[in-house]
């Protein structure tokens, strides 16, 4: 009998992309044989969080580092997606080899690269192996980038200075001004590398995406149709975190303190991985959150203007942010709010029965674990592509009630209460909580045994034990 594929996958680092990737092995492997190797291109040594990620997987999905590219010729303000890019381009020779020699002893069924990681296809395509995206967004998201290199073409302003809505195929009208950040500057290299990257798409075999067809409907049914030159689509998700994981640190007092609150009475407030606030915005926040009068566990991190040299993939964790509440909110609150600092076990918190809603600022990996259990939303989009996905979960899904900032940028404390207390206890809310249960229903069917998203894994998997190219 031929033993099981094994695989190539070139991550980028964000543990936004590292977790459902590795989630994404696993799958692979417990239900297909499927075994993988991450190659990790990188400019210095792994993180902590990094570390922790990559010791906890099992011995079927192995990594190895490659050696660190140098970025001493970069400006310091060069945006993260130019970042990516470049750890990629830069890595090439050392992929190459890496590939290469994979290749020889494990003759490889796949080489999967992450978003920004189409430059590795230059290696899979020379060594014949075929070449995968791990999309590990959304549908929306992922028909612009099929889309928004012909849109590049034809529109010479900034797409936020467009009067009229942009229309991808199958997705709802956005405003040029919730397109992702890179398309927020089209001088900028982000955007050029990242429709350097979409072109390249169209190079792919296949294109696997973490979402669903009842979460997003219209831009799955679109990506599901046939037409020349688009990849074939694999919508698997969703995929998110499962099981003990490396953070879920035993001495956070969530679940204690979640054990003795009411069923469904708690916001649970997070900006994610990356996401920080103004000094400014963190005591507005604090005064809604004090007003509204509702319970609330807070993932606090330091203000952003207090940071020195923040970066999406360390946030920092020096220093004391309790410090930027306002005084004596933590003595106010004392039994209804509870404040975290910096890290908090999210997975764990969604899927606890006294968490009722959710602030967050739109990762999708967030949205989806908050789906997964039903918990709506309260949509507080910061960066990359999370005002896209604050129209998916407002406008399309309507799970979410959506914050608008003023034109200072700030959120105000009486948005912040009406939202809250809108979600946590009036009829918009009553509207919004019926329909995050009822998409958790579907995302655990469409992951069952006969689920749709398990069917397109199976394909998948046979495609690669089969050692078809073809879509
Ligand atoms: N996360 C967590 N605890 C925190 C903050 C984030 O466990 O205090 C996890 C969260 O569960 C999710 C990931 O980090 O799996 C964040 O990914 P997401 O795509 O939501 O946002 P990003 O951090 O990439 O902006």
């Amino acid at each position: 009998m031929a033993s099981p594929p094994h695989i190539a996958v070139i991550p980028t680092p964000g543990m936004g992309h590292l977790i459902p990737l590795g989630e994404f092995a696993k799958k692979l492997h417990r239900f297909h044989g499927v075994t993988t190797t991450f190659i990790l291109p990188n400019d210095g040594p792994l993180s902590a969080a990094q570390s922790a990620f990559f010791a906890a997987l099992p011995a079927a999905v192995d990594h190895l580092l490659l050696p660190p590219v140098s970025f001493d010729d970069l400006a310091p303000d060069t945006k993260i997606e130019t970042r990516i890019c470049l750890t990629i381009t830069r890595s090439l020779a050392a992929i190459r080899s890496a590939v290469a020699a994979l290749h020889e002893s494990k003759n490889l069924a796949a080489l999967v690269v992450d978003l920004f990681g189409t430059d590795a296809f230059d290696v899979s395509r020379e060594l014949h192996i075929p070449s995968y995206i791990f999309y590990p967004s959304t549908a929306m998201a992922l028909c612009m980038f099929l889309n928004l290199p012909e849109l590049d073409k034809t529109v010479s302003s900034e797409y936020r200075d467009l009067p009229e809505k942009i229309k991808f195929p199958g997705c709802t009208p956005l405003h040029g001004g919730d397109l992702f950040e890179p398309a927020q500057d089209r001088t900028n290299d982000a955007y050029k590398w990242a429709i350097h990257q979409m072109k390249r798409y169209r190079l792919a075999d296949g294109i696997v995406l973490n979402s669903f067809k009842e979460m997003e409907p219209g831009p799955i049914e679109y990506l599901l149709q046939e037409e020349k030159g688009k990849p074939r689509v694999y919508p698997i998700g969703p995929i998110i975190k499962m099981g003990p994981k490396p953070e879920d640190d035993s001495s956070c007092p969530c679940s204690k303190w979640l054990d003795d609150q009411p069923s469904g009475s708690v916001l649970y407030v997070s900006f994610g991985s990356g996401g920080t606030l103004s000094r400014d915005q963190i005591i507005e926040l604090a005064s809604g959150l004090e007003m509204s009068e509702q319970r609330f566990l807070w993932v606090l991190r330091l203000p952003n203007d207090a940071l020195s040299n923040a970066t999406y993939f360390n946030v920092s964790s020096k220093g004391d942010p309790m410090a930027f509440l306002p005084e004596g909110f933590i003595e106010r609150t004392k039994g209804r709010g509870l404040v975290v600092p910096f890290w908090a076990p999210q997975a764990q918190i969604l899927a606890h029965g006294s968490t009722g809603a959710f602030l967050t600022h739109c990762g999708w990996n967030s949205i989806l674990e908050s789906i997964t259990n039903g918990v709506p939303m309260i949509a507080w989009p910061l960066y990359a592509e999370q005002k896209m996905n604050a129209v998916i979960l407002h406008e399309d899904a309507k799970v979410a009630i959506r914050v608008h900032p003023r034109e200072d940028g700030l959120v105000d404390r009486v948005q912040i209460t009406n939202v809250v207390k809108g979600l946590m206890e009036g009829e918009e809310g009553k509207g919004i909580r019926s329909r995050a249960k009822d998409l958790k229903d579907a995302a655990s069917r469409t992951l069952s045994e006969n689920g749709a998203s398990m069917k397109f894994l199976n394909d998948l998997a046979s495609k690669w034990k089969s050692g078809t190219t073809s879509t």
